[in-house]
């Protein structure tokens, strides 16, 4: 039995989700933009040939957009999010060592028969997956996450490799490692990749080759790990449990600018509610909550950006308690004659919320909340985000981020899923 390491990475990710439930934009050129319909973030291969370039501006490349019928998206992250785990989930099919990566990433530890090659493999994990969840994919194989990382970028730009490339063999990953420009090795980067030029070192192959002790002494332990996995040697084992987050945000910007508290009470009890949830499923309560609010940074107005941070007595993951935190977190920090662009909620300090200590006043009271919370998350789960939610929770307000072209949230919202005349 044969062991490696697999990265699978899909294709165009937000592209190709949009793709999946409105196949006519299959072979047209289709972009998806960032938060408030601002830059492109995900371009299929045919809006790259016309050239339409990674954060480009929607405004600066209209005409492009205009001439060549090009779709464009709103971001719709609770498809990408709901897609994502789907294909998480295919590829616990194929084996239990996965390591979420990215929310497009994968690392997959697989092993093979005897009779059966790693290519041919890779193969049916691409052809099953995109079966199954309509999301192509591209898969590097090899010994280390480093290598197998150079061998799915190498897919990208060789068509010939079918989205799938085994460089297990040490012949081809010499002459693959030679085609490969060093700072394009995960973890060299920019920074690393113009020290190496200096010394000559141009290649990824150059690196692997290159003297030990002068990358130890040059890029420390960082760089010695790289050398060492381009070499075949894995240093950076699969992590099937990723540590627990040590702290989640929910910010965003404003659809339009916000002068009055009651419009910024809106925004910030939504993203209260939302990172609460997210903690929540977590199982995870906060110790810490943190709220800021700024104006926008880059127009003549007058300038004010503050955040005011509470410890609390007792962790806590209901949503009830975390609004009365943040409401009285806005109102200390609020100045009216400002035009606010942004707010944001912060959860630090998470811990497991099964381990919560009793408390000595009010615990009674908390368990209820508690209670409260879980019926209410099932609920929501089943028929869809807010169906029920705290009055000071109101969704749809003019600050909302504008998605003017967001794609329908098929697998989320049972009023948006698909129909079939
Ligand atoms: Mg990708």
């Amino acid at each position: 039995m044969a062991q490696a390491i697999a990265i699978v990475n899909a294709n165009e990710f937000y592209v190709s989700c949009e793709r999946v439930f409105d196949p006519g934009l299959l072979g047209r050129p289709v972009v998806v933009l960032s938060n408030n319909d601002g830059c492109i973030i995900s371009r299929s291969r045919e809006a790259r040939a016309l050239n339409l370039t990674m954060g480009a501006p929607l405004f600066k490349v209209q005409d492009i957009v205009e001439a060549n019928d090009v779709a464009v998206f709103s971001s719709n992250y609770q498809l990408y999010g709901d897609l994502s785990l789907r294909l998480v989930e295919a590829f616990y099919e194929f084996t239990p060592d996965v390591e979420v990566y990215s929310i497009d990433e994968a690392f997959l530890g697989l092993e093979t028969h005897p009779d059966q090659s790693f290519r041919d493999y890779g193969l049916e994990i691409k052809a099953k997956v995109y079966q199954w969840t309509g999301v192509p994919c591209s898969l590097g194989i090899s010994q280390t996450k480093t290598l197998s990382k150079v061998a799915q970028r190498f897919t990208k730009k060789h068509a010939a490799a079918q989205g799938v490339l085994d460089l297990t063999d040490q012949a081809d990953q010499t002459s693959v490692l030679e085609e490969t420009p060093v700072e394009d090795v995960w973890g060299v980067g920019p920074a690393y990749g113009k020290l190496l030029a200096g010394a000559g070192i141009t290649t990824a192959r150059q690196l692997r080759d290159a003297d030990r002790r002068w990358v130890r002494r040059r890029m420390i332990v960082v760089g010695a790990r790289i050398v060492e996995e381009l070499r075949g040697i894995s240093c950076l084992p699969l992590e099937r449990c990723p540590q627990a987050r040590k702290s989640v945000t929910c910010s965003r910007s404003f659809g339009v600018l916000v002068e009055f508290i009651e419009e910024l009470r809106e925004a910030v009890a939504v993203y209260t509610t939302k990172a609460a949830e997210r903690r929540r499923r977590a199982r995870l309560a906060a110790g810490v909550v943190r709220i800021f609010v700024s104006t926008n940074r880059f127009s003549a107005d007058p300038q004010y950006s503050n955040s005011v941070t509470f410890e609390l007595a007792y962790a806590t993951d209901s949503t009830e308690e975390l609004l009365a935190w943040t409401r009285k977190a806005l109102e200390r920090i609020y100045r009216p004659g400002y035009r606010y662009k942004k707010a944001g909620v912060m959860l630090n300090h998470l811990t497991p919320a099964d381990e919560l200590t009793t408390r000595l006043f009010g615990d009674e009271r908390f368990e209820r909340s508690r209670r409260l919370m879980k019926a209410v998350d099932e609920i929501n789960r089943k028929f869809g985000r807010d169906t029920v939610r705290f009055d000071a929770v109101r969704p749809g307000g003019r600050w909302e981020t504008k998605c003017l072209r967001r794609s329908r949230r098929y697998t989320t919202c049972l009023n948006e899923v698909l129909r079939i005349a």
